[in-house]
């Protein structure tokens, strides 16, 4: 059994994924229970657990994160209406211990968004 997290594994491609976006530091994919009709998930390749462990040297992966929120919003043209959560420990409702920004939107580019779920 590997010790790598799902996300890890879904990055080198032992699990399938709908992969909409990647560079050299993250990867994006749709995700597998969508909590909106627009729902991606920013995942960093390197696989810091939760947010509150990160440090000083993850500044640039976490700034990055957020720069390529804005472009998946873009590119799935949601831009001008959409949230980004981030659960951090079981007790927010993090299930998966590889930081990852949810990004969730309607499919109309402005429609309010305002979904409480997640
Ligand atoms: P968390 O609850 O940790 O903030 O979010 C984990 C997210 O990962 C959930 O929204 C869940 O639906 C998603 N997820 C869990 N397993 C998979 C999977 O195998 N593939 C994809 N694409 N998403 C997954």
């Amino acid at each position: 059994m590997s010790d790598k997290s799902l996300f890890s594994r879904i990055i080198v491609r032992e699990i399938p994924a709908d992969i909409v976006y990647e560079d050299d530091l993250c990867i994006v994919i749709n995700d597998i229970a969508p909590q909106a009709p627009v729902h991606m998930l920013v995942i960093p390749r390197l696989p810091i657990a939760r947010l509150a462990d990160a440090n000083q040297q993850h500044r640039d992966i976490l700034g990055h994160l957020m720069w390529v929120a804005g472009e998946v919003a873009r590119q799935a043209g949601v831009d001008d209406a959409f949230r980004l959560v981030v659960n951090n420990g079981e007790g927010a409702g993090q299930t998966v211990f590889h930081l990852h920004l949810h990004v969730l939107a309607n499919k109309d580019n402005g429609e309010r968004f305002s979904e409480q779920n997640l």
